[in-house]
């Protein structure tokens, strides 16, 4: 028996083995779950390749969340696979590292902003919409921040999408509750993926955390997010919504 028996999950966002989606999916299929992966662009091959690896392989359906195309067609290609859903994932963010991360935040420049807060938190929105007509009542949808309460060296302008993927994420519990779909986010400590890698200057955060962090942090270890992302799919939070769960070893509750 598995939290998700029975439960249809896409997971929007895996590219390698050491991505958080990859990590939800492989843990949402040992609880039981239907998975469908996605990815776009030039990535999709490498996530098919690395799909293999999971427990059951999934089908991989292309989704740039920037692209309305796209957006329009996933319930059809969901609906190829499954006959709906019980949850959706959202494990994606993309902000130029070259412009808007690793401490020039007073010259990030618009474009490269808009463009973050839409992979990043308008994306959110966008893939309720697209997979509202395949969801079912108590179904649930979960991104991932990095806890956008503080400040962090190097995070800059995607410390400020991440308030937006807050924020939006509180709305779409406004707006999806009275249809019993629910909207959580998972607030993960650093851990060392293809984002993260990216982002110059993530390691001194990395350093910090597990000074910090009571229960500890090992950013190599994906799985205690994973949980917690499977655990909100699940029916072990059925009254929860708007909420954003720490994943951080304790590090968000303590001063110095
Ligand atoms: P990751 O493996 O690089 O995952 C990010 C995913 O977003 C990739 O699969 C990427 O695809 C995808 N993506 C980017 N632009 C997209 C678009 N336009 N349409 C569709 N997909 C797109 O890194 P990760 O760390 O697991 O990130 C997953 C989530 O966790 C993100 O929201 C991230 O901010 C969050 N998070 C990460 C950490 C951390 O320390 N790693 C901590 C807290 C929260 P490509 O690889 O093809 O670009």
């Amino acid at each position: 028996m598995g939290i998700l028996d029975g439960k249809r999950i896409l997971v929007a966002g895996v590219t390698m083995d050491s991505s958080i989606g990859f990590a939800t999916a492989k843990v949402a299929q040992e609880q039981g779950a239907t998975v469908l992966v996605s990815n776009f662009g030039r990535a999709l091959g490498i996530t098919r390749r690395i799909a293999k690896r999971l427990p059951q392989e999934p089908p991989v359906i292309e989704l740039d969340v920037t692209d309305q195309g796209h957006l329009d067609g996933l319930a059809d290609a969901v609906r190829e696979h499954v006959d709906g859903l019980d949850g959706v994932v959202h494990s994606i963010a993309y902000g130029n590292p070259q412009t808007l991360l690793g401490g020039r935040f007073l010259e990030g420049p618009w474009d490269d902003v808009a463009q973050a807060v839409q992979v990043s938190a308008y994306s959110l929105k966008s893939l309720a919409v697209a997979t509202k007509p395949v969801m079912s009542e108590g179904s649930s949808i979960v991104g991932l921040t990095f806890d956008a309460t503080s400040a962090w060296p190097a995070y800059d302008w995607m410390g400020v999408a991440k308030a937006a993927l807050e924020s939006t994420s509180r709305y779409l519990a406004r707006d999806l509750g009275p249809q019993g779909i629910r909207c959580n986010l998972v607030a993960a400590g650093p851990l060392k993926t293809l984002a993260a890698k990216a982002i110059p200057g993530f390691e001194d955060l990395e350093s910090s955390w597990k000074d910090r962090a009571p229960l500890g942090w090992d950013e190599s270890d994906q799985e205690p997010t994973a949980k917690a992302v499977v655990a909100l799919l699940s029916d072990f939070f059925p009254a929860t919504t708007g909420e954003i769960v720490h994943v951080d070893g304790g590090f968000h509750a303590m001063g110095l």
